[in-house]
C-alpha cells in the first residue's frame, strides 16, 4: 500500500520532492544497509492536501497505523507499551533543508502507565520521568500552542521531583488548552502529525523561505521513527558531523558531541560541545563505525554530508544526513577536490558552486595589522567582516536603520527577522552547528559563535572587567572568530587580489580551486562577458577580472562633477559648449580605447535624464526670490529659471531623453561620434587597435535610429584614418522589442537596456519603488526577488526572447548583448544564455560572477 506513506526502506536519496530531504536521505540510510531506526515518512503531498483542506486527507490514518504495525513486528515492540514502550519521534523535513523553522516532537507513546514500563525497562526511573515531562511541554507548546515559559524549568530534579513536575506540567497543559494532556497515544501521534503540517505555515518558517527564495506551496514531509535516546547515561550521546570541515573544505572528519543528551540539544547550541575526535577515546568502536559511514555516505553523495547520529548505551544509530551546507569558500575548494579524487567531472564541479558564493568570497574583510587586540576569539562559524552597533535583540535589530550586529548568548529561530535584519552574529554559546552558525552560513551572513568569554545579558555585554551597552560598535571576524570594540578598517579581498594580479594561487587550496573553475567556465561558456565601464581605470580593472570588452560606456557619466555645467547650457540651446566638449571626449575616448585594445568599447550616446543635469526647480525659484527680496539682479539664475520651468518634466525618466535629447539638440550626437571616430583614429595613428561601436539610447521607433544613423554615418566617413565602426542601438522601450524586426534594419546590434525595458514594462519608477511598495509586493509573493535585480522572465524577458527572434530575422548576424543590471545576477545571467544572446555587460567588480555563471549556464 503507498499513498501518503512510505517505509523507510520504500524510498530512496532522489524523492526528495515526495518525501522531503530528511526522508528521502533515511531511506536511502536505510537501503545502504546502515543503522536507522526503523521508520517511514507521510509524503509532502499530504500536508499539501491538509493545508488545503484544513483536514487530514482521506485514508492518511489508517496507512500511518498499517506501517506502525509493519513496525511493530519488525522491532519486536508495540507502540506506548505499558510495559515496554516503542516510543516516536514526529519530525518535519521539506524538499530543502529549513534549520530549525519547523517542529519535531520527541517520545510521543509515553503516558501515566507507559511511562512506568520505560522506567522499569531503562532501569531509570529519572530518565523515564524527564521524558515524560519533555513530552508534554514540547506537546503543549507545538500543538497548543502553550507559551514554553510556562512550565517551569527543573531538568535538575530527581525521580521524584520530575514526577511532580510531569503533575504540574500537565496542570499547566489544562489551564491553556481546556483539556486533559491526550493519554491516548494514537491521538497523540495524529495530533502531532497535524502540528508538523500547520509548521510549514509558521511565520518564521515562512519568512525562512522567502528568504532563501524556497517556493511557499511545496509542504513538508513527516518522518516517523522510533525513538533512540542519547541521554541514557555517560555511554550515551548525541552528535552532528561533517566528512570534510565545512568551513574551509578542507578533508578529514569534523563535528561536535554531546555526551548524555537528546539531539536538539546539540542543534540548539545550549550547552558546549566537544569535538568530534575526542569520542575516539570515549567510545572507539562507535568512532570507528561512524568515520566508515561517512566515508560511504561520501561515495554515495559524491559530496560533502553533514549527519546527526546518537549513542544509546554504546550502539550507533543514524538519525539523518543530507549534502551539507558550506561556506562558499569551502564550496570552491570541495568541488576541486572531489575532481582530483576522481569523484566527480569538471562540469559536474562547476555545477557545484555560484556566482552567489564567488561574490561572497569577494567582499572586504579586515585589515589584521591595523587591527586592535581582539576582545575575545569565538568560533569561526560563517566567514566575512562585519561592524555595526550592538543590539541584543532581534526586534531592535529589525528596526535599527544603520548596520548592527546582533549580540545574543544563542539565537533560536524567533530571531530570523533579526538575523536577516544585522549585518552579523555574535553569539557567547554553541559551536558550528549551533542554529546561529547554520542559518548564518545558509544566509551568507558573518557569524562567530560560542565566545564562552563574552557574558551577554539583555542590555550589556561584559568581557575581562569591560561594558559594553546596546549602540557600542563593535566588529566581528567570522574567518578567524575575532571579536573587537570598535570599527576595524577593512581590506579587499585575498580572491578580488588575485583577480587583480596582485597575488598567485600557487600553494592556496581556495584560489587554486577558483582558478581552475573560472577557466573551465571561460572554456565552455557561450556567453561573453564585457563590462559597464565609463573610465579607463575602470575599463583597466574589467580587463584583469576578465571582461573581453565594454558593453557599456555611459557617456553621460563623464559629464558630471566640473563638466555638468556644459551639459546644462547645451540642454539650455547654448550650442558653444559643444566646441568645448569635443576635445574633453576625445580623450576620453582614447583613454578607454587604449585600456580595452583589441576589445569591443560601446560607446553609448549620451543619455541624460534632464533631473540628474539641470539644476532642481525648487533650489533656483528660492534663489531667485532671495536675490530679488534683495533687490538684487538674479543673473543667470533668472534666465536658468525660465529654462528650466520651461523645460520641467513630471516624468523626466519618461521625459526628454537618450535618442529623444539627440535629435532635438542639435549637433550633440554629431560631437560624440566625432569625438569617438577622431579618438579611435589617433589610437590607430599611434599603433593601437581600437574596436569602438556607437550605441543609441532610448529607441523606439526605427526612424529614429534612421535619422542618428544617417548622420553619424557621414561624420564617420569624414574622419581620416578612423576604423569600421559599427552602429546599434539599446533595446529599452517595449515598443523597440516589439518592432526589432523593423529596427534591426538601421542596427548592427542590439543591447538590452533591461533597467529601463523593466521600468516601462512593468510601469515601475526604477528610481522611487524599491522603497515605496516592493516589500509589500515581496510579502505579498507578487515576485520572490524584485524584477530590477533579476530578470522577470515571463514579462520583460518575454520581450527581450521577441525581440532576439525579430531581430535576427531581419539580420542574421545581428549581435545581442544586455547591459542592464542584470548582466551580472546569476540567475538573469543564465535566462540570457538561454535565450541566446551573445554577451552580458556587468559592473567590474560582478565580471568574474557573470564569467562563472555564464560558464554554468552552459555545462
Ligand atoms: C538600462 O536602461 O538598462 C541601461 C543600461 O541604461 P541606463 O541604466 O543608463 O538607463
Ligand atoms: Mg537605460
Amino acid at each position: 500500500m503507498s499513498g501518503y506513506v512510505y517505509d523507510f526502506i520504500e524510498g530512496n536519496k532522489d524523492l526528495k520532492d515526495l518525501l522531503g530531504g530528511k526522508g528521502a536521505n533515511l531511506a536511502e540510510m536505510t537501503r545502504m544497509g546502515l543503522p536507522v531506526p526503523p521508520g517511514f515518512t507521510i509524503t509532502t503531498e499530504a500536508c499539501q492536501e491538509y493545508l488545503r483542506t484544513g483536514s487530514m486527507p482521506t485514508g492518511l490514518l489508517a496507512e500511518v497505523e498499517h506501517h506502525l504495525r509493519q513496525m511493530q513486528t519488525r522491532i519486536g515492540r508495540t507502540f506506548g507499551d505499558p510495559r515496554d514502550p516503542l516510543l516516536l519521534s514526529v519530525r518535519s523535513g521539506a524538499k530543502f533543508s529549513m534549520p530549525g523553522m519547523m517542529e519535531t516532537i520527541l517520545d510521543i507513546g509515553l503516558n501515566d502507565s507507559s511511562v512506568a514500563g520505560l522506567a522499569r525497562q531503562s532501569g531509570d526511573e529519572r530518565f523515564a520521568w524527564d521524558s515524560y515531562r519533555r513530552l508534554i511541554q514540547m506537546f503543549g507548546r507545538t500543538v497548543f500552542d502553550v507559551p514554553a515559559g510556562e512550565f517551569e524549568d527543573g531538568g535538575d530534579r530527581d525521580a521524584a521531583g520530575l514526577k511532580e513536575l510531569v503533575e504540574a506540567y500537565k496542570k499547566v497543559f489544562q489551564a491553556h488548552t481546556g483539556r486533559d494532556f491526550p493519554q491516548a497515544i494514537h491521538e497523540q501521534l495524529f495530533l502531532a502529525i497535524g502540528a508538523v503540517f500547520r509548521s510549514w505555515n509558521a511565520e518564521r518558517a515562512t519568512l525562512y523561505r522567502r528568504q532563501e527564495r524556497i517556493p511557499q506551496d511545496l509542504g513538508t514531509a513527516v518522518n516517523i521513527m522510533a525513538m533512540v535516546f542519547g541521554n541514557r547515561g555517560d555511554d550515551s550521546g548525541t552528535g552532528v558531523a561533517f566528512t570534510r570541515d565545512p568551513a574551509t573544505g578542507l578533508r578529514g572528519s569534523y563535528g561536535d558531541y554531546l555526551r548524555n543528551a537528546q539531539g536538539e540539544d546539540v542543534v540548539a547550541g545550549i550547552r558546549n560541545t566537544i569535538g568530534l575526535s575526542e569520542l575516539a577515546t570515549i567510545d572507539p568502536a562507535s568512532y570507528r563505525q561512524l568515520l566508515s559511514i561517512m566515508q560511504r555516505l561520501e561515495q554515495r553523495y559524491r559530496d560533502l554530508c553533514d549527519i546527526e547520529f546518537t549513542i544509546e548505551n554504546g550502539k550507533l544509530w543514524m538519525l539523518q544526513t543530507r549534502v551539507g551546507k558550506r561556506t562558499p569558500a569551502a564550496a570552491f575548494v570541495i568541488a576541486a577536490q572531489l575532481v582530483d579524487e576522481g569523484t566527480i567531472t569538471l562540469d559536474e564541479a562547476l555545477q557545484r558552486v555560484t556566482g552567489q558564493q564567488l561574490a561572497q568570497l569577494m567582499f572586504p574583510s579586515f585589515d589584521e595589522t591595523t587591527a586592535p587586540p581582539p576582545l575575545t576569539t569565538g568560533v569561526a562559524a560563517s566567514p566575512g567582516a562585519a561592524a555595526g552597533a550592538i543590539v541584543f535583540d532581534s526586534a531592535a535589530a529589525a528596526a535599527a536603520t544603520g548596520p548592527v550586529i546582533l549580540v545574543r548568548r544563542e539565537t533560536n529561530p524567533d530571531d530570523l527577522p533579526g538575523m536577516i535584519a544585522a549585518q552579523g552574529i555574535l553569539t557567547s554559546r554553541g559551536g558550528k552547528t549551533s542554529h546561529a552558525a547554520v542559518v548564518a552560513r545558509g544566509m551568507g551572513k558573518t557569524c562567530v559563535c560560542g565566545a564562552e568569554e563574552l557574558e551577554i545579558s539583555d542590555d550589556r555585554l561584559v568581557i575581562g572587567g569591560r561594558t559594553l551597552y546596546a549602540g557600542d560598535v563593535i566588529s566581528i571576524d567570522g574567518t578567524n572568530g575575532r571579536v573587537y570594540a570598535g570599527s576595524v578598517p577593512v581590506h579587499a579581498s585575498k580572491v578580488v587580489r588575485y583577480f587583480e594580479g596582485e597575488l598567485t594561487a600557487h600553494g592556496d587550496p581556495l584560489l587554486s580551486a577558483i582558478e581552475r573553475l573560472m577557466i573551465h567556465a571561460d572554456h565552455s561558456a557561450r556567453l561573453g562577458v564585457h563590462a559597464n565601464a565609463d573610465t579607463s581605470a575602470d575599463a583597466a580593472r574589467a580587463r584583469r577580472f576578465g571582461a573581453t570588452g565594454i558593453g557599456l560606456c555611459r557617456t553621460e557619466h563623464m559629464f558630471l562633477g566640473d563638466r555638468r555645467v556644459l551639459i546644462e547650457r547645451l540642454i539650455l540651446g547654448e550650442h558653444d559648449a559643444l566646441a568645448a566638449l569635443l576635445p574633453l571626449q576625445r580623450t576620453d575616448f582614447e583613454r578607454l580605447f587604449e585600456a580595452m585594445d583589441g576589445l569591443p568599447v560601446t560607446i553609448r550616446l549620451i543619455d541624460p535624464p534632464l533631473h540628474e543635469f539641470l539644476p532642481s526647480l525648487e533650489e533656483l525659484t528660492a534663489r531667485v526670490a532671495r536675490a530679488t527680496a534683495l533687490g538684487e539682479d538674479p543673473g543667470r539664475d533668472g534666465v536658468l529659471l525660465a529654462a528650466v520651468r520651461r523645460m520641467h518634466e513630471q516624468n523626466p525618466m519618461l521625459g526628454l531623453r537618450g535618442v529623444r535629447l539627440g535629435l532635438v539638440v542639435p549637433g550633440l550626437f554629431a560631437m560624440q561620434v566625432r569625438a569617438v571616430a577622431e579618438a579611435a583614429a589617433a589610437r590607430v595613428a599611434a599603433g593601437g587597435d581600437p574596436r569602438p561601436e556607437i550605441m543609441v539610447p532610448l529607441v523606439g521607433a526605427v526612424q529614429e535610429l534612421e535619422i542618428v544613423r544617417a548622420e553619424a554615418e557621414s561624420i564617420l566617413a569624414s574622419v581620416p584614418g578612423a576604423p569600421p565602426i559599427r552602429i546599434g542601438t539599446m533595446i529599452e522601450v517595449p515598443r523597440a522589442a516589439l518592432t526589432a524586426g523593423q529596427i534591426a534594419g538601421a542596427a548592427e546590434f542590439f543591447s538590452f537596456g533591461t533597467n529601463d525595458l523593466t521600468q516601462m514594462t512593468w510601469g515601475f519608477s526604477r528610481d522611487d519603488v524599491e522603497g515605496a511598495f516592493f516589500g509589500r509586493y515581496l510579502s505579498l509573493g507578487v515576485f520572490a526577488t524584485s524584477p530590477f535585480e533579476t530578470i522577470d522572465p515571463d514579462g520583460v524577458g518575454e520581450l527581450v526572447r521577441i525581440a532576439v527572434e525579430r531581430g535576427r530575422a531581419t539580420r542574421p548576424d545581428l549581435t545581442v548583448g544586455v547591459c542592464g543590471e542584470h548582466g551580472g545576477d546569476p540567475a538573469s545571467v543564465h535566462f540570457f544564455h538561454e535565450a541566446g544572446l551573445d554577451y552580458v555587460s556587468c559592473s567590474p567588480f560582478r565580471v568574474p560572477i557573470a564569467r562563472l555563471e555564464a560558464g554554468r549556464a552552459a555545462v
